[in-house]
C-alpha cells in the first residue's frame, strides 16, 4: 500500500504564551493522498490555521507524526525544513496581497519567487505567463494590481503560490474577502490546478459551500479531526457536462462520518445528543447492524425498564466487522450537511 501525501497522527500543537500553554492541536489524526483537493472546516481557533502551518513547515508540531511527501516535518532540521518550504509547499492566503508585491505586475509578481529560487529567466517568464494562463489570468499579464478585481488578484497569488512547482498547495480562507460568486470562480481555479498539476491541495474555510467544491471535507473541533464529508460520487447521465454541471448534480448528496481514532473516541455531532437528550453517559450495545448507543440516565439504571425506547434510539455503526474509522453512517440532505 502506497503511504498518502500527507499523513498526520497525534499530531499535537502547543503554543507557549508567557505561563500559559495554549493547545492549539490535540491529537488530530488526518490523511490526504496525493493530488487530493481538501477543504477544512471548523470554528474560528478550532486549529485550522495551525494546521496550515504545521503543514507548511512554518510551525513545527510540538508531538505526533506529520509525514509530508515521505518528510517528517518533526524531525526534518532546521535547513531542510526551510527548503521544504520553499521548494515543495505553496501558500495562498485570505489577503492575496500578502502574496504580492504592490509595485509589480501580474507576471512579474509570479516571476519574483522563480528569480529568487535562481531559475533560468527565460524560462521564468514563459512559465510565468502559463501560470496566469491556466488561472485564467492571460490578457492581465502587464496589469499592476490596482487593475484588478479582488478575484482576480487572489488568482495572481495562486499563481505566484504554484511558482516554482509545489507539490502541496495550502489556502487559508482564500475566499474570505471575495464575494461568494468570485468566491465559486476560485475554488474551480483549485480543482482545476489539482487534477491538472497533480497539486495536493487544502483548502480552509469558513465557507459552507465549500463541499460541493472539493471531494472532501474534514471538519476539526477543539483541534481535533472530527467529522468528514465526502461528496457522493454518482455518475452523470450527461457526458457532455463539464465538471462543474457534475458537481451541481450531485450537491444533494453528502455522505458524513465521523471519525473514529485508535483510542477509540468519536464524536457524536451535539446536534444528535441534543435531539436524543444524551447526557454524561450513554448505553452501548453490539446488535447485527453495529453498535447501537442509547442515552442513558440515571432514572433509567433505577427503574431498570430501559427497554428499546425506539425513539430514542441514536446511532447504529455500519458493517462491524469493517468498522474502523467509520461508525455512524448517515446521510443527510444538501442544507444540513455542515453545521
Ligand atoms: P483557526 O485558524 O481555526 O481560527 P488557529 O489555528 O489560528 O485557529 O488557533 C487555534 C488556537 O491556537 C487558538 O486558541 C489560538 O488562539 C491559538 N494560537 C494560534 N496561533 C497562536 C500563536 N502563535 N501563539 C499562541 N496561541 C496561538
Ligand atoms: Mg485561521
Amino acid at each position: 500500500m502506497t503511504e498518502p501525501f500527507i499523513l498526520c497522527e497525534g499530531l499535537v500543537k502547543i503554543y507557549q504564551v508567557a505561563d500559559l500553554e495554549m493547545v492549539a492541536l490535540q491529537g488530530l489524526n488526518i490523511s490526504v493522498e496525493r493530488g487530493e483537493i481538501i477543504g477544512v472546516v471548523g470554528a474560528s481557533g478550532s486549529g485550522k490555521s495551525t494546521l496550515m502551518n504545521v503543514l507548511g513547515g512554518l510551525d513545527r508540531p510540538t508531538a505526533g507524526r506529520v509525514i509530508v511527501n515521505g518528510k517528517n516535518l518533526l524531525r526534518l532540521p532546521d535547513r531542510e525544513l526551510n527548503r521544504y518550504r520553499r521548494e515543495e509547499v505553496g501558500f495562498v492566503w485570505q489577503q492575496s496581497t500578502r502574496n504580492l508585491v504592490p509595485y509589480l505586475n501580474a507576471i512579474q509578481n509570479v516571476m519574483l519567487p522563480m528569480m529568487l529560487a535562481g531559475a533560468n529567466a527565460k524560462e521564468n517568464r514563459s512559465y510565468a505567463a502559463e501560470l496566469l494562463r491556466i488561472v485564467g489570468l492571460a490578457d492581465r499579464q502587464k496589469h499592476h494590481l490596482p487593475e484588478l478585481s479582488g478575484g482576480e488578484q487572489q488568482r495572481v497569488a495562486i499563481a505566484v503560490a504554484l511558482a516554482n512547482r509545489p507539490s502541496l498547495l495550502l489556502a487559508d480562507e482564500p475566499t474570505g474577502e471575495v464575494d461568494s460568486v468570485t468566491a465559486q470562480g476560485i475554488y474551480a481555479t483549485f480543482r482545476m490546478l489539482a487534477k491538472e498539476l497533480t497539486v495536493t491541495t487544502v483548502i480552509v474555510s469558513h465557507d459552507p459551500t465549500i463541499a460541493h467544491q472539493v471531494d472532501r471535507v474534514v471538519h476539526i473541533r477543539d483541534g481535533m479531526l472530527a467529522a468528514e464529508t465526502r461528496r457522493q460520487v454518482r455518475k452523470t447521465p450527461n457526458e457532455e457536462t463539464n465538471g462543474d454541471d457534475r458537481i451541481e448534480e450531485a450537491e444533494d448528496e453528502y455522505e458524513e462520518l465521523i471519525v473514529l481514532d485508535k483510542a477509540g473516541c468519536m464524536h457524536i455531532p451535539q446536534e444528535y445528543l441534543e435531539q436524543l437528550s444524551f447526557k454524561n453517559h450513554a448505553q452501548i450495545e453490539v446488535t447485527d447492524e453495529g453498535i447501537l448507543l442509547r442515552p442513558f440516565t440515571e432514572s433509567d439504571a433505577a427503574t431498570s425498564t430501559a427497554d428499546t425506547e425506539s425513539d430514542k434510539v441514536a446511532l447504529v455503526a455500519a458493517e462491524p466487522g469493517k468498522v474502523r474509522r467509520l461508525l455512524g453512517r448517515f446521510r443527510r440532505k444538501k442544507s444540513n450537511y455542515l453545521r
